[in-house]
Order: C-alpha cells, then structure tokens, then sequence
C-alpha cells in the first residue's frame, strides 16, 4: 500500500486483479520474463504496475513534483527501447538507442524536468525546446507538462526513429526537427524552457536569446576540470543566473547534422 506511487490516472486504469498478476514476475526486474510487455502493440501484460514502481523509487529518491511523476508514471518507456531492452526499459539505467546515443535514465529525465519546472509552482510551462530528440522518449515526458514541445535533432536516423516512436501516441503538441540544435529554433521561440540532452563545452548563446524572460535552461555542460554538471541558467529582465548542480554523463553535443 505504502508503495502506491501518486498518479491515480493510471491506476484507475489498471484492474487490481491484473496488477496483483503480473506483481511476482514484474518485481524481479533482472531475471528474463517470458514477454513481460508487448513492445508496440501495447498488448499482453500491463505495463502500468511496473511504471508505478519506477514512479514509486524516483519519488523516494526525492523528485517531488506530481507533475513530472504523472508525466513519467504516463509515458511508456518501454516503446522507445528495442525490443531485445524491453525488460530493462523500467530499471533506473540509459539504454542504447542506435548511432552510439543513449536514452537517458528516468531519474535524469525527471530530475531535468523538475529543475525545469521549478519556476512555475503548477500548471503547464509554455512552448519547450528540447536539444536531442533521440529516440524521442523524454519529448513524451514533456508534452505531458508543457503546452507545445519542439524537439530538434542532429542525426537523422534517430530523427526518423522518433517520429516512428511517437507517432502511435498522437501528441499533437510536439513537434520533431530534424536539425542542428545549437542554434536553437527560433520560429519557436521565445520558449519557456530548454532542456538539452546532450553536453556541450557551453551554453550556446542562442540558446539565451530564444529564452523568454523568468524561463529557465538545463543542460549538462563540460565544466573546467573536463567533468559534466548540470547547469540551471534562469533569465531575468536584466541578468541571468546560473546554478551548476550535480556531476552527470551525456553524450556530446556536436554541431551539424549528419
Ligand atoms: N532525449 C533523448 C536523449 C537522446 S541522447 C531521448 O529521450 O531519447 C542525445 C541526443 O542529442 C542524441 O541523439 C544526439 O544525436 C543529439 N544531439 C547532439 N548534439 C545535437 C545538436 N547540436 N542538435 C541536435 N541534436 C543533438
């Protein structure tokens, strides 16, 4: 009962009979399973408990915000993964996703979007500009709580990959670019928040100027010693400020696409 994770929505949804089912295999996330989810279809054993308690472990690991618990107790981890990856898709781990890039772990993902919500204490947050679409999970997440997400990625193969992901969930606010995202976007913009997902040398200027007044950034950024941190820049009328926050491990930002 304790372990009965914050978002209603899904539980409701999930018979009691099916949860209390699939609870002995589902607890022993390492050991192989006979098919515990169904990849696309969405069929088969219902993903919905499992979820529950990833929601369940970020909540103790101190992500707080119901908004990004609901987003991640909602979204389904386990159609962005290969299929080989499934049983892992619930486990606090990144994955790989094809072209040497990785999803990111789901107390990243909620951590990142916590920091970028931190601002605005309820409510959705505006247009959001994601840097590294990638297999296109974490801009699920944040249609969950911001009104539009424009999501831009360098290769095309992931571009593409994510469209396929995400096109069976119809998430009529996100909308995939297919580009370099170190100049940002700017027909979107001013955005609310941008969240990057992959770590440059610096936050690029653009990024700035495409960010409205009291929005906020996250992005892993290559701090002197040649570590990753997560960087917060908040901009206001007249000065912006940066916090820079834990170690992290992020792909690289390139320029280009390719
Ligand atoms: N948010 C993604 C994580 C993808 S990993 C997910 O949920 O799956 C980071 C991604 O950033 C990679 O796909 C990489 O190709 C991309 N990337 C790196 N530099 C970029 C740039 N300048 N513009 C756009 N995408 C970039």
């Amino acid at each position: 009962m304790t372990r009965r994770p914050g978002f209603p929505a899904r539980s409701a949804l999930s018979p009691a009979p099916a949860a209390a089912k699939e609870r002995p295999g589902a607890g022993a996330p390492r050991q192989p399973m006979p098919g515990p989810v169904a990849p696309v279809q969405g069929v088969g054993l219902d993903s919905g408990a499992v979820r529950a308690r990833m929601v369940s472990r970020l909540a103790a690991q101190g992500i707080a915000d119901p908004r990004v618990l609901a987003a991640l107790g909602s979204v389904e981890r386990h159609r962005f993964v290969d299929t080989a990856l499934v049983n892992q898709a619930y486990e606090d781990t990144s994955l790989p996703i094809g072209l040497a890039q990785t999803i990111s772990k789901p107390s990243v993902v909620a951590r990142m979007v916590e920091l970028l919500l931190a601002g605005l204490p309820g409510g959705k947050l505006g247009r959001v500009l994601e840097i590294g679409t990638g297999c296109g999970y974490q801009a699920a997440v944040l249609a969950q709580v911001a009104t539009e997400v424009y999501s831009i990625e360098r290769l095309r193969g992931l571009h593409e990959k994510a469209q396929a992901n995400l096109r069976p969930l119809r998430l009529p606010n996100v909308h995939l670019l297919f580009g370099d995202g170190m100049v940002g976007f700017a027909k979107g913009a001013p955005y609310a928040g941008i969240i990057a997902a992959a770590g440059g040398e610096a936050v690029p200027r653009t990024w700035l100027d495409q960010l409205a007044i009291g929005g906020r950034i996250v992005a892993p950024t290559v701090m002197p010693g040649g570590q990753q941190a997560l960087v917060v820049l908040e901009k206001g009328e007249r000065e912006v400020r940066q916090s820079v926050l834990e170690t992290v491990h992020f792909v690289p930002l390139k320029s280009g696409i390719a």
